[in-house]
C-alpha cells in the first residue's frame, strides 16, 4: 500500500510574531497570510516554495523584485538540481569520466560546505548518496514497487563516498572532481539552505534590510518584523496536521533549517520509508529522532547539518551537536508523545510567542 506525501519539511513562520496569521511552509499548500505592512512576493521552486516578507518597500518595487528573486531560484535550479536533465549537477553525473568539470562559486560553496559537514558527521550527511535516494524512489525516479534487495543495496552503495569528491580552486574558477565515474551526487538537503541565503543577499543588494525569506524548510531573516521587533520563526510539531507550533525562535539575523522524517515518506511492504537515508545501511533511517532544526550563521550551514543529525539518531546528535557547539534543538518520538533536546545554544533563540 503506498502513501506517499512529497513536502519538504515545514516551518510554520509567524510574520509580526503573530502565530495565528503565521504564514506555513510547505509543499503541499503555501498558506500565505501576509501580515499587514509586510509586502510578500512567493511561489513555486524546487519541488517546494519560497516566501520573501519585506518591510518599508513600496507595492510598487513589487514586479521589479519578484523578477530578480525568481532569476535567481532559476538559476539554483539550473546548478543544483537533480531533477533537471540539463542542469549543471545533472550533467556532470552524466558525464561518465573523472577530469574536473567547471561549476559556479555558488555551487562550490554548497558542495565544500557539504563536505566539511559530511567528515563531521562521519560520513552520515554524504551528498554522494544520490544512487541510494533513487534507489528508494527519493529522487526524480519513480518510486520502486518492491522494496530493493540486498545485492540492490550493495550495489548502489559501492558507488557512493565523500572521500571521492572534490572541489578544486583553480585561478580560472571553480571545479568538481569525482574519481569514480558513475558517481551520483544529490545536493537536495542543500539546495534551500544555499538557495535561501542566495536571496537574503540579493535582498540587501536591493538596499532593503528588515525582511524574512524561506525556501522551503530554510529561513534567513534580517532587522524587524511590521511590529517593530525581532522576526519570530515557529518550528511545527512533527506531526502530519499543519499549524501545530512546537516552538518559537527569534533568529537574531541567523540561518535555519529544519530536517525531518514526518512528512517525506512512503510506505512499502507494510513498512513506512522515511527520505532521510544511512549512507552506512544503505537504507531509511528506522530510529525515533523525527526532526532536527539547526540555528547556524547561514542558511546553507543549518541545512547541511539538519540531515547530518537525522541520520545520526537523537543520542549521537547531541553528542556531535555538543562536540561542534552547534544550536540544536531535537524532537524525538516517544510511546507518550514527543521528546525534545535542545543545545544551550539552541535555548538562547527561544522565545515566547508574542
Ligand atoms: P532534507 O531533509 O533537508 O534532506 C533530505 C534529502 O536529502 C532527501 O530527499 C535526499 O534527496 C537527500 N538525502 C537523503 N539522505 C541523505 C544523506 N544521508 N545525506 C545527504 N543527503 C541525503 N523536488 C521535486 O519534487 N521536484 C523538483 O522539481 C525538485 N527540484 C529541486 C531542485 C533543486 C535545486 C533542489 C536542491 C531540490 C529539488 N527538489 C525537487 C527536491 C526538494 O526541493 C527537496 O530538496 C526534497 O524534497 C527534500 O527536502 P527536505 O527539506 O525534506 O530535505
Amino acid at each position: 500500500m503506498f502513501h506517499f506525501k512529497r513536502s519538504s519539511l515545514s516551518l510554520a513562520l509567524s510574520l509580526a510574531g503573530v502565530i495565528a496569521g503565521a504564514t506555513l511552509l510547505s509543499s503541499c499548500d503555501n498558506v500565505t497570510n501576509s501580515s499587514k505592512d509586510a509586502l510578500v512576493i512567493d511561489g513555486k521552486t524546487m519541488g517546494t516554495f519560497y516566501r520573501v516578507s519585506l518591510l518599508g518597500v513600496d507595492k510598487s518595487r513589487e514586479p521589479e523584485l519578484r523578477k530578480q528573486i525568481e532569476a535567481q531560484l532559476a538559476e539554483d535550479d539550473h546548478e543544483m538540481s537533480t531533477y533537471k536533465e540539463d542542469s549543471v549537477l545533472s550533467r556532470f553525473n552524466q558525464y561518465l569520466g573523472t577530469a574536473p568539470q567547471p561549476i559556479s562559486a555558488g555551487m562550490a560553496d554548497a558542495i565544500v560546505t557539504s563536505l566539511r559537514i559530511g567528515q563531521k558527521t562521519g560520513g552520515e550527511m554524504d551528498i554522494t548518496v544520490g544512487p541510494l535516494v533513487n534507489l528508494w524512489g527519493f529522487g526524480p525516479q519513480k518510486q520502486p514497487t518492491k522494496t530493493p534487495t540486498d545485492e540492490q543495496i550493495a550495489a548502489a552503495r559501492q558507488e557512493i563516498g565523500l572521500q571521492h569528491l572534490k572541489v578544486i580552486q583553480q585561478s580560472d574558477g571553480q571545479y568538481l572532481q569525482k574519481d569514480m565515474p558513475n558517481m551520483y551526487v544529490d545536493l537536495s538537503t542543500v539546495g534551500e539552505g544555499s538557495a535561501t541565503d542566495h536571496l537574503a543577499r540579493l535582498i540587501e543588494a536591493n538596499g532593503i534590510s528588515n525582511y524574512l525569506v524561506s525556501v522551503g524548510g530554510a529561513v534567513v531573516s534580517r532587522g524587524h518584523n511590521p511590529k517593530g521587533n525581532p522576526w519570530q520563526v515557529a518550528i511545527q510539531k512533527p506531526t502530519d496536521k499543519d499549524n501545530e507550533v512546537q516552538a518559537i525562535v527569534d533568529l537574531q539575523g541567523m540561518g535555519i533549517s529544519t530536517s525531518g522524517s514526518y512528512r517525506n515518506y512512503y510506505e512499502l511492504d507494510g513498512k513506512r520509508l522515511s527520505h532521510i537515508i544511512d549512507p552506512a545501511t544503505g537504507h531509511p533511517i528506522t530510529h525515533k529522532l523525527v526532526s532536527a532544526t539547526v540555528i547556524a550563521s547561514t542558511a546553507l550551514e543549518a541545512d547541511g547539518w539538519d540531515t547530518g543529525l537525522m541520520v545520526l539518531g537523537t543520542k549521537k546528535a547531541m553528542a556531535l551537536a555538543e562536540k561542534e557547539h552547534l544550536a540544536v534543538y531535537l524532537i524525538t518520538k516517544t510511546p507518550e508523545g514527543f521528546e525534545v533536546h535542545m543545545t544551550p545554544q539552541f535555548k538562547a533563540y527561544l522565545r515566547e510567542p508574542e
